[in-house]
């Protein structure tokens, strides 16, 4: 189905007249198109249709067809549309500030499917193979399944179906167990084909690596491998937790256990513009914040949106990326630094690194009892690490000094030093004496307000809940959601409405000046 793109035509004035004379309060969509005039237009979506066939309904009218605008969407990798072209706009008529501050935060988001124990996960991953299967390649299946398989996964595993006693319960674990390693086996012979291939076995393999093992035959009777359900699974990494949406991930972060996604917004912040949320990041749940700051900048530099100062929380900085977006964005990256968490710093007296004089020229290190350092050894970057350089002491110097117990706790070993490089050095040290600064305290304060973004987010837009299953579905809503909250602020700045304070409880509120 092919897309003609049709101009839109302006609101007839007797309609508008109609219109205003309906909704005399107000109406968002009324004043947005009086404000911002069409958001959207034929030509924006155009690349998405094949160029011939019968003409379609253009996307402003095809309500009744979501699901169908939303697959062209993702297919033609266009979801940002939706967010890109209301900030353009907004650009365009000045509400949209270049070059200001902007803030990012994170928030979790629930997948939409059900939490499962270990024994429902892996007979239902195990039922969900066998039905992809059926549906791609039945006569496969009834070749290879044994007839017990349809009464054990002809349906949904429930944990108040499965047996209650321990043993039962290991028993019957150990029989899906067997079962998946024969299903993978068949599916290795040249009859499957590429069967193999599927996604849902490459999902049966990895939660079959988790939660089984195959030792060695116990004798030579029977020389099949014995299958063991795992008394602990090897740890999740990145392992699915559900055969729907292979994506979503477990993670606990301090108080809160969840599978499913992280979303981290980024929005504008100069009280003088109103506050637009500009960028979308989602990820597996897994994914660090600090692995996000560099592609949440770069999508904002790709867009011609990026910030002069990019406010965030200590989860999104470490020296690296401080120089990083100062020298390839150009932009001031402003957020507490994770502290030092070696014992030197948190023993009275210790010698943390700040007591040691580092000669960057001469590439020297002068200890806090005068003794110079007798290497200095640039480590490029370790697995999932940062480049560092590691500094030596005399053994003989450390061995014979009298405040030893401040400075090593080892035995054998002199001091060593773990260094940034100095670009990174200095980039933290200033971070540091920003923050702790009066002026830095100013600053920063404003990036508390996107706590509330998220909130509202939260509670008025349904952020926290997947509507849809796996990462690329999850992050189109999270960017129409960014949209309709951008709405529903520009709604509220054209009307004038004063921007929500952080509550005051009622006790809170009683308490004496
Ligand atoms: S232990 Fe070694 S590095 Fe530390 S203060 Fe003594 S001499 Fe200096």
């Amino acid at each position: 189905m092919s897309l003609k793109s049709q101009p839109i035509q302006p609101v007839p004035a007797q309609t508008a007249q109609v219109a205003h004379a309906a909704y005399v309060d107000g109406n968002p969509y009324l004043t947005l198109r009086d404000q911002l005039g069409s958001i959207f237009q034929d030509e924006d979506f155009t690349a998405l249709f094949p160029r011939c066939g019968q003409p379609g309904w253009p996307p402003w009218r095809l309500a009744s067809v979501l699901s169908e605008f939303r697959q062209r969407l993702l297919a033609g990798s266009a979801e940002e549309l939706l967010l890109d072209q209301l900030l353009q706009q907004c650009g365009a008529v000045g509400l949209l500030k270049g070059r200001g501050h902007q803030r990012t935060d994170a928030t979790h988001v629930l997948a939409s499917v059900r939490v499962l124990n270990r024994l429902e996960l892996v007979a239902e991953t195990l039922r969900a193979v066998l039905n992809g299967l059926a549906t791609v390649a039945p006569d496969w299946v009834q070749a290879v399944v044994p007839p017990e398989w349809y009464e054990r996964y002809g349906k949904r595993i429930e944990d108040t179906r499965l047996p209650r006693d321990d043993d039962a319960r290991l028993a019957y674990a150990q029989q899906v167990g067997e079962d998946g390693f024969a299903l993978l086996a068949a599916l290795t012979t040249p009859e499957a084909g590429v069967l193999g291939k599927l996604p849902l076995v490459e999902t049966l393999r990895q939660v079959w690596h988790r939660h089984y093992e195959q030792l060695p035959a116990a004798t030579t009777d029977s020389p099949s491998p014995v299958v063991q359900f795992r008394p602990k699974p090897l740890p999740r990494v990145e392992c699915p937790e559900s055969p729907y949406d292979p994506e979503a991930r477990f993670r606990t972060k301090r108080d809160t256990q969840w599978t499913g996604y992280m979303v981290h917004l980024t929005e504008t912040c100069d009280p003088s513009h109103p506050y637009l949320i500009t960028q979308v990041h989602t990820t597996r749940a897994t994914v660090h914040e600090a692995r996000c700051t560099a592609p949440i900048q770069q999508a904002l530099v790709d867009k011609g949106r990026s910030p002069h100062t990019h406010l965030v929380d200590a989860g999104y900085v470490d020296a690296e990326l401080l120089v990083h977006s100062q020298e390839v964005h150009g932009i001031q990256l402003r957020g507490p630094t994770r502290p030092d968490s070696s014992w030197q710093t948190k023993a009275g007296g210790a010698f943390s690194v700040d007591q040691f004089e580092i000669d960057w020229e001469q590439q020297q290190v002068r200890c806090p009892r005068g003794k110079r350092s007798v290497s200095w050894s640039p480590r490029p970057r370790p697995a999932g690490g940062s480049p560092y350089i590691q500094v030596r002491f005399n053994l003989k110097d450390c061995r014979a000094c009298k405040v030893r117990e401040y400075c090593t706790r080892s035995v054998n070993q002199a001091r060593i030093l773990k260094l940034h490089p100095q670009p990174q050095g200095r980039a933290l040290s200033e971070a540091r004496q920003w923050y702790e600064s009066e002026e830095g305290r100013n600053e920063y304060h404003r990036r508390a307000g996107i706590e509330g973004t998220i909130s509202q987010g939260v509670r008025a837009f349904g952020l926290r809940k997947a509507r849809y299953r796996g990462l690329a579905k999850t992050h189109l809503q999270q960017v129409a959601t960014a949209a309709a909250m951008n709405i529903d602020r520009l709604f509220a700045w054209f009307e004038g409405y004063p921007r929500a304070t952080t509550r005051t409880s009622r006790f809170a509120a009683l308490a004496p000046v």
